[in-house]
């Protein structure tokens, strides 16, 4: 590769192969077909026609974790199902994302104080990306959060993150 070195600016190739794979990430999010209460009902109307989530390219709900890397917590999460919650989170593939929709699933809600079965934020289950509050929030909030987390894939930098890691291996295997 001797002919391309030092013609270009440093930087110039990675980043270029960033800003596409993170275009073609960021215009394909995959959500997990999975919803707890009320705030559900919210998200199913985000994949109806009057809001149309499938403009974002994010409306190919997954019926298994496997094939998702969006899982959106809409509704109260029980201490009972928190467990179940981390097996389907263990079970995407990286890069994977969570959003946290609804007042229940940030912080427990209307049953912050009362509530002794949920869990006060799910984010002590799982990491989150992106709170969208609400008791429920409207669709159009969710489409607000779901073009957030399209901001921040856009920004992330998966090859030079790669090339690194690489880097690293070989180290360790040296
Ligand atoms: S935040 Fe409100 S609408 Fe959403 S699950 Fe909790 S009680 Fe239901």
């Amino acid at each position: 590769m001797s002919w391309i070195e030092n013609r270009f600016e440093e930087g110039l190739m990675m980043t270029s192969l960033d800003w596409a794979l993170n275009w073609a990430r960021a215009s394909s999010v995959w959500p997990m077909t999975f919803g707890l209460a009320c705030c559900a009902i919210e998200m199913m109307a985000v994949g109806a026609s009057r809001f149309d989530i499938d403009r974002f390219g994010a409306g190919a709900f997954r019926a298994t974790p496997r094939q998702s890397d969006l899982m959106i917590v809409a509704g109260t999460v029980t201490y009972k199902m928190a467990s179940r919650l981390k097996r389907l989170y263990n079970q995407m593939p990286d890069p994977k994302y969570v959003m946290a929709m609804g007042a229940c699933t940030i912080g427990g809600g209307p049953y912050f104080k009362h509530g002794y079965h949920v869990v006060k934020g799910v984010d002590l289950v799982v990491p989150v990306d992106i709170y969208i509050p609400g008791c429920p929030p409207r669709p159009e909030a969710l489409l607000e959060g779901l073009m957030r987390l399209q901001d921040k894939i856009r920004h992330e930098s998966r090859a030079i993150d790669r090339v690194a890691q690489s880097n690293q291996q070989q180290l360790a295997n040296v």
